[in-house]
């Protein structure tokens, strides 16, 4: 080949780089010291409600403090609006006039796991169950013979809230749903495997010690829901909570224990929960280290994206619209202008090419693990349904930002045309007259209990936002 064609090919071609060839080993090292922080607020922040709960606390360690509707504010102002304790919207107020446009990144902290049902403590053949629903999209046999912790909220009938946790602390116990011996699951393993497990079958353990005294001691031949006595009496002394408080109670299972490093060389972080927390944790520390911005910077942690985005948490709710339009009436600018001008990454994860899959990926539009951050112009499927395929302008201007700032990016989508498809809470910011695309992080085992995302990545998440916000 001829030093021409090399010259040219290399003028012209578009090549995906690797974070490892386009960062010194200096910022790889700051990768690695970014990640720390990440696996400190994953591992508190299992549920939206802790995750919201984390978010407030790195916020306040910043210097923000809460906003409530209808209050005054002015630039500078490093406000956060706690939604019900379950989304967050940060923001800080810019030099430049509201009009200008806001930055907006927009992350969910919810995720696929099993919530109980109201109706959910049971008995069955001295064995003590919680019945469950699960929540989002899960493939039902990777939550089979793992440890599970339960984490939530009960509410009394006088409003009183207790916070439940058992499972994460060394010394607790943890819980299971139990899966067939192989000598005994010819049936099973015949049934393909969205249907080997039912949702009625995910009945969690939880217990097998009857409640029984000197005076009253257990008997076989009656058994009379002792487990189940026992298990309510546990709930009892511990929380002082009743049968009937647990239906007013939002109870949820989700792989016990810490995310890890993987690999030899610790590249990787094994977690639950990384869609969307890998996402959530860049966007939230890029706006809580913000100084009087220039535009205004604002950073949302959204509920319910896994179930799609409905009910007052969700961000198909009126919050944002309502933030924006208060903050305009604040500070004196039109709320419709604002929302024309601002511009939003809806962080969210990618799907990440798995070799072991192959066939399910199209590699010249898949997001590949260590390659960096990945703008994702369309999500959908079948024809790109349900998408908010941003515009070749808006990904014009945010690959401009990124180039500028030296962020190894790449695009993709989520995989081969009509082999199945996503969505994000990007279509539901762009209808607010939202310019808006997708930036998230590569995952693979995505909505598993236990996902795997690139620490060079996760980094160019964060520099990405923090170049965003500039
Ligand atoms: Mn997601
Ligand atoms: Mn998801």
């Amino acid at each position: 080949m001829s030093d021409t064609i090399k010259e040219m090919k290399k003028q012209l071609f578009y090549k995906k780089k690797s974070a490892y060839e386009a960062k010194t080993e200096a910022e790889i090292e700051a990768a690695y010291d970014f990640a720390k922080g990440y696996a400190k607020f994953i591992d508190s922040s299992k549920t939206e409600r802790e995750a919201v709960a984390s978010g407030i606390g790195i916020l306040r360690e910043h210097g923000f403090s809460e906003y409530r509707l209808g209050d005054i504010v002015k630039p500078g102002d490093k406000l956060y609006y706690n939604n019900r304790g379950k989304s967050l919207l940060a923001f800080v107020i810019g030099k430049e006039p509201l009009e200008h446009g806001i930055r907006i990144s927009a992350a969910h902290v919810d995720s696929p796991r099993i919530d109980m049902k109201q109706h959910t403590v049971y008995e069955n053949t001295g064995f003590g169950y919680l019945k469950t629903h699960y929540y989002g999209g899960i493939r039902k046999y990777q939550w089979a013979t793992i440890p599970l912790a339960l984490h939530g909220v009960v509410v009394k009938a006088d409003g009183e809230r207790v916070n439940v946790t058992i499972g994460e602390d060394e010394g607790d116990p943890v819980f299971c749903i139990t899966d067939l011996l192989p000598h005994l699951s010819k049936d099973q393993s015949q049934r393909p495997l969205e249907s080997a497990f039912t949702g009625e079958g995910l009945n969690v353990l939880i217990g097998s010690r009857p409640y029984a005294t000197e005076d009253d001691p257990y008997d076989t031949s009656s058994p009379d829901d002792r487990v189940k006595l026992a298990i309510l009496k546990y709930f009892n002394d511990k929380y002082g909570i009743t049968e009937s408080d647990l239906i007013s109670a939002e109870l949820t299972v989700v792989p016990a224990g810490k995310s890890r490093d993987i690999g030899l060389d610790r590249a990787m972080i094994g977690a639950y929960g990384h869609d969307d927390r890998v996402c959530a944790y860049p966007i939230l520390m890029a706006v809580a280290e913000l100084e009087a911005p220039e535009k205004t910077a604002m950073c949302i942690f959204a509920d319910k994206e896994e179930t799609g985005s409905n009910g007052n948490t969700g961000m198909q709710s009126r919050v944002l619209a309502d933030i924006i339009s208060e903050l305009s009436r604040a500070l004196g600018a039109d709320e419709h202008i604002v929302r024309a001008n601002s511009l939003c990454l809806s962080a969210d994860v990618a799907a990440g090419y798995d070799p072991n899959y192959a066939d399910v990926y199209e590699i010249k539009n898949s997001a590949l693990c260590g390659c960096g951050v990945v703008l994702t112009k369309f999500t959908g499927s079948r024809g790109k349904g349900n998408t908010n395929d941003a515009s070749a302008e808006t990904v014009g201007v945010v690959r401009g930002i990124f180039d500028k700032a030296g962020v190894v990016w790449q695009t993709a989508e989520l995989g081969k045309v009509d082999q199945g498809g996503g969505g994000t809470v990007a279509m539901y910011i762009a209808n607010h007259n939202i310019d808006t695309i997708d930036l998230g992080v590569p995952v693979l085992s995505m909505h598993a209990p236990f996902e795997i995302i690139s620490k060079v990545d996760l980094y160019e998440a964060y520099r990405a936002h923090v170049a965003f916000n500039k």
